[in-house]
């Protein structure tokens, strides 16, 4: 069976998802080909752009800091316009969705607490995770839930008074108590976000967090805000508890981008984009600089997709976009080969965010995002790299995860 679109998106993490979208509001006709459901679905929905660079925490200018960068790193690839871009046009998506994201200063990083207690810097972060209430706060409140794991209030709160920001604090803590749910599992933020959705769930979180209003200034929560209503829920808290609310970045299952992921899906109907999952590509058909079509294997068997531009968006090592074994190293659909330094000790580091070769490794592009041989070299002129497929960064260590796949996903859409 042969499918054909204006544009074929193979991925569906944020990069592919994003730049399908502003494909598809270009007018382009898209369909994204996936096999999984992408980092979103473990990730939290703060959009790092660069939190740190040369191992320094970046607080006050990192637009002067990308700047600096590498000339094969993504952000150099595609310039300031490209990603200040996309983030305007990803902040219009949430705003219009209910859930804004916001930020202190459109030429700084902003403070976002973590739920192990640390101030993770930022530049554009959901309204309910701001970290400024927190700040200027005098009185703390930080709130676990009675049987959640992976929330520790007064670790959070010991952890957090560490920081200069945060040393006239006064924390107080409390594990809040749920109505009795039928579950054979402990808590975690998914569980509780979605019992807040509901509206028994947002009475009890209200009638929860008032007693507290009085006695602290901002009340620190696990990001257990809703899924689906996410922006109603804020609201309401807003308007019935009367002390600013402070949601903390979570390690996975993650709310926030799930609530991400919501917003796009739902952009991507609207746009009339095809989504096929389940679906792993499995060979590219190629003829000189083209190719020509992807084919998919998936429950159905096999599929021939053609397209006049491809976008490949498969992620990493994690999300299956590059293969690694200890001889080499490959790009999983055209087989590019990535270079690999020969002794295996140079390919990582001791530290854990040391400089590892295998975190910055990934498909070599152009201006274009199209990719290219180690000479320079053009590989296909339609097929256009985004996401952490691509080589030249490290998003762990310098905090850029979201910024660069919604960049580089806005570029690849206006190549098309
Ligand atoms: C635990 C965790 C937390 C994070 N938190 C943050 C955060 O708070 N803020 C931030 O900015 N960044 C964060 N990041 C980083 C961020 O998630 C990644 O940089 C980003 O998601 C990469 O997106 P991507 O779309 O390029 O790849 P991915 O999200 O990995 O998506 C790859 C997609 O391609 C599909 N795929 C792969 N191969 C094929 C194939 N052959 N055929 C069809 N489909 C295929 C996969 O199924 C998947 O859908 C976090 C990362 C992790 C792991």
């Amino acid at each position: 069976m042969n499918s054909n679109s204006d544009v074929l998106v193979v991925g569906s993490g944020p990069a592919g998802l994003f730049a399908a979208l502003v494909a598809a509001q270009r007018g382009k006709t898209v369909r994204i080909v996936t096999q999984g459901a992408g980092s979103l679905a473990i990730c939290g929905s703060n959009i790092d752009v660069l939190g740190y660079a040369q191992g320094q925490r970046i607080d006050e200018a990192p637009w002067a800091a990308i700047a600096q960068l590498a000339p094969e790193h993504p952000y150099s690839l595609v310039g300031e316009h490209s990603i200040r871009s996309a983030l305007h046009c990803i902040s219009a998506l949430c705003a219009k969705a209910g859930s804004p994201l916001s930020h202190a200063d459109e030429e700084k990083n902003t403070l976002v607490p973590s739920i192990v207690g640390t101030l993770k810097p930022s530049w554009l972060c959901p309204a309910s995770a701001q970290g400024n209430s927190l700040l200027a706060a005098r009185r703390v409140l930080v709130a676990g839930i009675e049987g959640f794991k992976d929330c520790h209030p007064a670790l959070v709160a010991r952890q957090l008074k560490r920081y200069p920001e945060l040393k006239q604090a006064s924390f107080q803590t409390v594990n809040l108590i749920m109505p009795p749910q039928p579950r054979k599992r402990t808590l975690s933020p998914l569980d509780v976000a979605r019992f807040v959705d509901s509206p028994e769930g947002l009475a009890w979180l209200c009638r929860s967090l008032r007693p507290y209003a009085s006695t602290a200034d901002v009340l620190v929560l696990p990001p257990v805000c809703g899924i689906e209503h996410s922006g109603s829920v804020m609201a309401t808290l807003g308007k019935e508890v009367h002390c600013p609310v402070v949601e903390m970045l979570s390690i996975p299952p993650a709310v926030g981008g799930l609530r991400l992921r919501a917003i796009l899906c739902r952009e991507l109907a609207a746009l009339g984009v095809n989504i096929v999952e389940n679906a792993t590509i499995v060979r590219a058909e190629t003829a000189g600089k083209q190719c020509l079509a992807l084919i998919s294997k998936g429950t159905g068997g096999e599929r021939r997709y053609t397209a006049k531009h491809i976008i490949i968006a498969t992620g990493g090592i994690l999300g299956g976009g590059l293969n690694m074994s200890p001889t080499a190293a490959q790009e999983s659909i055209f087989g590019i080969e990535l270079p690999l330094p020969e002794v295996i000790e140079d390919r990582s580091q001791e530290a854990v965010f040391g400089d590892h070769y295998f975190t910055r490794m990934g498909v070599q592009v152009n201006a274009d995002l199209c990719p290219v041989g180690a000479d320079g070299a053009v590989l296909f002129n339609n097929v256009h790299f985004v996401g952490r497929a691509l080589g030249g960064y490290d998003y762990a260590t310098e905090k850029s995860g979201l910024g660069v796949a919604f960049a580089t996903g806005w570029a690849a859409a206006h190549k098309v």
